[in-house]
């Protein structure tokens, strides 16, 4: 990795800092370290400039630098991105984190958002008032880029993508512009931002509609993993009412502190589960999975649904070849691939997860939004830490073999677990026309590519 100072004929940070109501931080900064950190270990950029801007003359003001100085964007949200398109080396980083404004409306629930809110940030604002909008399994996420790339939760058969309760977005255009952004205007580009990640502007503000969830029944079920658990905690997850998502994670046990130590290490369905409805209904829902085997921690039970976002440790940078793709079905001999491959490996932190779609998010037509894989059924990340060069080498093999075994014909990627992985894994996110329609809104709107650190959708 080069390092990178910023060239002062290109890049004045003392002159560029008075005109930003944000902060600017360069190499020289005391913070610098802590602000170019993101979440994903082994990503260690160091750009020119940081500008936590805080408004979107702000925002504006960075695009027209980066035009004017040549130098590389990159646009961060929750620095999650698995391909850390949130920070560069040498160029410029536009972090929205200090723009955590929400103006809530909670008697037409729908909320605006500033996109440097957290999932978790913002459904805790939200639930003060039993309302919520479903993100991903990670409260630390941000909005950002979650939102932009679809959204797939513990609300997502109840109430579909994150996307399918975006109402309007305020976006910062590559030539500067401030648009707003619906149904009625610049629908081109309400639908490409639906799925199409940060190919087309920087993104403000979200407005979402809210559905009222207040107290759910979930949490997390831990079962002993084998083929028939696996399969029959799969069968069950097809079967179960929408209100009910589950996220069944298959990997050894954890060394929970409420867990006996003989089975810290041992496969297991660690499952983590929502019904957002009723909880005595959701009780009753839950059964199936409880009668699959006697569970080794049954953590199941009424709660405020953000209780699903745990805090997390912002130290925790781990190092992992991950692939996601979609399969059909989870039979006995597909949960025999599963365990048979987990087993074979000696990864600390191995997983195969498991989420079954359906639901609302399958009733929404295929070219409605830039996500365009409503039928696929269960959406599979496949993942194993590794340490170092050469085992990341192994543990990529790894992640590519099993997954070859999983393979049932769906080629399909979800854009949001697609790490650095090259232009073929991307057109696999956009399949056919929804490809050709989001390069014309590419066109359009970023003749440039001014934003192509992210999974890029190229003009031309
Ligand atoms: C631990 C973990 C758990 C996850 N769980 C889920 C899950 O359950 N469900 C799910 O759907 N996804 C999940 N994801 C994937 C996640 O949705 C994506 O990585 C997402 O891009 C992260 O958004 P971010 O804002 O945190 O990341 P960033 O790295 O800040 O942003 C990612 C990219 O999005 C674009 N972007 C972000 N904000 C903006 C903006 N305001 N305007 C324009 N472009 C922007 C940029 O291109 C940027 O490079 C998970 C990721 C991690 C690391």
């Amino acid at each position: 990795m080069t390092r990178v100072t910023a060239d002062p004929t290109i890049l004045s940070i003392p002159e560029i800092r008075s005109t930003f109501r944000g902060q600017v931080i360069g190499p020289e900064d005391e913070g610098y370290d802590a602000a170019r950190a993101v979440m994903m270990g082994g990503v260690e950029g160091r750009p020119a400039v940081i500008v936590r801007v805080a408004d979107a003359t702000d925002v504006a003001r960075v695009i027209q630098l980066a035009r004017e100085t040549g130098l590389e964007l990159a646009v961060r949200s929750g620095g999650h991105s698995a391909a850390g398109h949130g920070v560069n080396d040498g160029g410029i980083v536009l972090d929205l984190r200090d723009m955590k404004g929400i103006d809530l409306d909670v008697e037409g629930r729908t909320v605006w958002a500033e996109t440097g809110l957290t999932a978790g940030e913002l459904s805790v604002a939200t639930a003060a008032h039993g309302l919520a909008i479903g993100f991903g399994d990670t409260g630390s996420v941000g909005i950002g880029g979650i939102t932009l790339g679809g959204g797939v939760g513990y609300l997502v058969r109840k109430h579909g993508l994150t996307i399918d309760n975006l109402l309007a977005a305020e976006i910062v255009t590559a030539d500067g512009t401030l648009l707003r952004v619906d149904a009625e205007s610049h629908p081109d580009l309400f639908w490409a931002i639906r799925g199409g990640g940060g190919n087309f502007g920087v993104a403000t503000r979200f407005q979402y509609r809210l559905h009222p969830v207040d107290t759910v029944y979930g949490g997390m079920l831990l079962l002993p993993a084998s083929a028939a658990s696996v399969a029959a905690f799969m069968a069950a997850a097809e079967t179960a009412p929408e209100e009910l998502s589950a996220i069944a994670n298959v990997m050894p046990a954890p060394p929970l502190p409420f867990l006996p130590e003989e089975h810290h290490g041992t496969l297991s369905i660690f499952a983590l589960m929502v019904f957002a409805g009723d909880p005595a209904a959701g009780e009753q829902a839950m059964q199936p999975f409880r009668d699959i085997a006697a569970p080794l921690a049954d953590m199941l039970k009424p709660m405020p649904y953000p209780e699903i976002y745990p805090p997390e440790d912002p130290d925790y940078h781990p190092t992992a070849a991950a692939r996601t793709m979609f399969i059909d079905h989870v039979d006995r001999a597909t949960a025999e691939t599963i365990i048979g491959h987990l087993q074979a490996s000696d990864a600390t932190m191995r997983v195969a997860q498991l989420r079954t779609l359906g639901g609302a998010l399958a009733r929404v037509p295929a070219d409605a939004t830039a996500y365009a894989h409503r039928s696929s059924r269960i959406m599979v990340n496949v993942a194993a830490f590794y340490d170092g060069e050469e085992d990341r080498i192994a543990k990529e093999a790894w992640v590519a073999d099993f997954c070859h075994a999983l393979d049932q014909g769906d080629p399909a990627a979800y854009v949001n677990f697609v790490g650095d992985e090259g232009a073929a894994r991307v057109r696999a996110a956009y399949p056919g026309a929804t490809w050709e329609r989001l390069v014309a809104v590419k066109r359009q709107y970023d003749p440039g590519n001014l934003f192509r650190l992210n999974q890029n959708v190229p003009p031309d």
